[in-house]
C-alpha cells in the first residue's frame, strides 16, 4: 500500500473560511489536489497552494455535471496514482453529501479515507440567524429532512416538525410549495412559524420568517435562491431569531 494515496473526505463548513476546522484548513493548505463540488466557497478554495490543483465537479442544474461514479472513480484512480486527494464538501461530508458513497468507493479499491466533518448548513445557519435549534422550552427534538423534489411525496415526515420539535428542510427552496402543503396535510398549523435562512454565513445572509402557510408566497416574493435551508418549529419565532432578522435586513 506504500505508493496509495489516501482520499481525505473534508467538511468545507456554510462558506465562512473562519468556519473551518483546523484539520480541514491544514489539508486543503498542504494537499496538491482538491476536488470540490458547486457549494465551496471560492475564499475557502483561495487558501489552497498556489501550485494545487483545483478540480470542479459542481453539481448544477443547466451544465454537464459529472455523474456520482465518475466523482468516485476519479478519487480512487487518482489516489491508486500515489496522490492524497483532499475532496471538499460544502458543510459536513456525512449530512446530505454522499460521502458515505465515496468513503464506500474508497475502501472497496484499497484506497485509504479519512472523514473530517464540517460545520454542516443547519449549524451554521442556526448560529448565523441566531435561531437555537433546541431550547428547553420550545423544542428537545431537531430533525434534518431533504426536500427536494426526487421522492418528496414518498418521504415520511409525520411527526418530525410540531409542538416541541424543530425541522430543517435542506435543498427545500424549488420545492417550497409541496413542502408546506405536506406539512399542513400532515397535520401543522398553518400558523407555526418558520425562517428562511439564504445564504447562511456568508456576507449576503438573508433570514426570512413567514408562517408555514406563507411559505411559497414568501420564496416567490423575495426570490429566494439556493442554497437556503427552511427551519420550522416554535425556536423560529423566538426574539432571539427576530432580532437577528431585523439585524440581518438593517444590512442589506
Ligand atoms: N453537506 C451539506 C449539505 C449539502 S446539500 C451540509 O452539511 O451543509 C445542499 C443544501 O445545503 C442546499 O440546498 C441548502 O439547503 C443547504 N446549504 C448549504 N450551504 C448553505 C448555506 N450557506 N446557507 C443555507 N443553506 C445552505
Amino acid at each position: 500500500m506504500e505508493n496509495v494515496g489516501t482520499v481525505f473526505l473534508v467538511g468545507a463548513g456554510p462558506g465562512d473560511p473562519d468556519l473551518l476546522t483546523v484539520r480541514a484548513a491544514r489539508l486543503v493548505a498542504s494537499t496538491r489536489l482538491i476536488v470540490h463540488d458547486g457549494l465551496v466557497d471560492p475564499a475557502i478554495l483561495a487558501l489552497a497552494a498556489p501550485d494545487a490543483e483545483l478540480v470542479s465537479v459542481a453539481k448544477q442544474r443547466a451544465r454537464h455535471t459529472l455523474p456520482q461514479d465518475a466523482i468516485n472513480d476519479l478519487l480512487v484512480r487518482e489516489a491508486l496514482a500515489g496522490r492524497d486527494v483532499v475532496r471538499l464538501k460544502g458543510g459536513d461530508p456525512y449530512v446530505f453529501g454522499r460521502g458515505g458513497e465515496e468513503a464506500e468507493a474508497c475502501r472497496a479499491a484499497g484506497v485509504p479515507v479519512e472523514v473530517v466533518p464540517g460545520i454542516s448548513a443547519a449549524n451554521g445557519a442556526a448560529a448565523a440567524a441566531q435561531i437555537p435549534l433546541t431550547r428547553r422550552d420550545a423544542a428537545s427534538v431537531v430533525s434534518f429532512v431533504a426536500g427536494q423534489c426526487k421522492g418528496l411525496s414518498e418521504q415520511d415526515w409525520a411527526g418530525l416538525a410540531g409542538k416541541g420539535r424543530t425541522l430543517v428542510i435542506y435543498m427545500g427552496v424549488k420545492t417550497a410549495p409541496q413542502i408546506s402543503e405536506k406539512l399542513m396535510a400532515d397535520g401543522l398549523a398553518p400558523d407555526m412559524p418558520l425562517a428562511v435562512i439564504e445564504n447562511a454565513c456568508r456576507p449576503q445572509m438573508r433570514v426570512l420568517r413567514a408562517p408555514l402557510a406563507g411559505l411559497a408566497d414568501l420564496v416567490e416574493r423575495a426570490k429566494v435562491r439556493s442554497p437556503a435551508l427552511i427551519v420550522i418549529g416554535e425556536v423560529a419565532a423566538r426574539e432571539d431569531a427576530a432580532l437577528a432578522c431585523l439585524a440581518a435586513e438593517a444590512q442589506q
